[in-house]
């Protein structure tokens, strides 16, 4: 199942970043992330990498310098709802079924017309601290170029705010309480909120990520995403069938799905 996340830039009271699909916890997407910024062991220009990260929508977009790996356009937004079996091209290499072989062989991308898969929305997909929707996005890597920073944030539950909007909405609602903000989910009766794990020197040594994935765990009521687990258009096509994605998230976001 896939653990989304965002790399922001910021603070963390306000923020702004890109998306990430897949495992974003601190072990991996933290790890990851770690080892983009200090290519060679040295930290990077921090301001180049806020500028350019955030002309795109999710995390892969910009590793991939805006190229669709399906089809090869520059610029398109991240694919998603990848209705052909060359989705298996990203989990294993095997030859594809046609035509995303000769297309592959023929023009360097399985699906060069795209027509078996759609485009996101680029930099309009970024996630920010004005809606961080704390239910889905669990980890958030907030770097701040200013003080050379990253900080590491984690969503939890939060206890039912005593002022809780009682009106029905399908997307969460801020409220104010005397602990800080929190976002109230009415359709599952539910408060979350992100709240800061670690704060990391990026100028200094590498941290234990496995220590800051347990504290961030451990400290904290995860959120419990329903139980109720319905597959995805793709996972319907026939494509996709060992992704799972939660009834909200199909709701929510069948777009960020591939
Ligand atoms: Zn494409
Ligand atoms: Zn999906």
């Amino acid at each position: 199942m896939s653990t989304r996340g965002c790399v922001a830039i910021g603070t963390p009271e306000h923020w702004q970043g890109v998306y990430n699909h897949w495992d974003s916890y601190p072990t991996y997407l933290g790890a990851k992330l770690w080892e983009h910024l200090h290519p060679n062991g040295q930290l990077r220009d921090l301001n180049a990498f806020a500028e350019d990260l955030l002309m795109y929508g999710d995390w892969r977009e910009y590793l991939n310098r805006g190229v669709c790996p399906c089809c090869g356009q520059k610029g398109v937004g991240q694919p998603h709802t990848i209705s052909g079996p060359f989705y298996d091209y990203w989990l294993r290499s095997e030859p594809l079924p046609e035509p995303f072989q000769s297309n592959l062989e023929k023009h360097g991308y399985p699906d060069p017309e795209a027509k078996y898969h759609e485009h996101g929305n680029g930099p309009d997909d970024q996630i920010s601290s004005e809606y961080p929707d704390p239910l889905y996005i669990e980890w958030v890597y907030v770097i701040n170029p200013a003080n050379k920073v990253m900080t590491v944030l984690t969503a939890c539950r939060a206890p039912k705010p005593a002022n809780a909007p009682v009106f029905e909405s399908i997307r969460p609602l801020r409220v104010e309480t005397p602990q800080g903000s929190v976002w109230w989910y009415p359709d599952i009766k539910a408060a979350y909120r992100h709240v800061v794990v670690a704060s990391i020197d990026l100028t200094g040594p590498e941290p234990d990520w496995r220590n800051i994935e347990v504290e961030g765990i451990g400290s904290v009521t995860k959120p419990t995403t329903s139980m109720l687990f319905l597959p995805c258009i793709a996972d319907v096509s026939g494509y996709i069938s060992q992704r799972k994605e939660t009834l909200s998230v199909v709701r929510n976001a069948e777009r960020r799905c591939i």
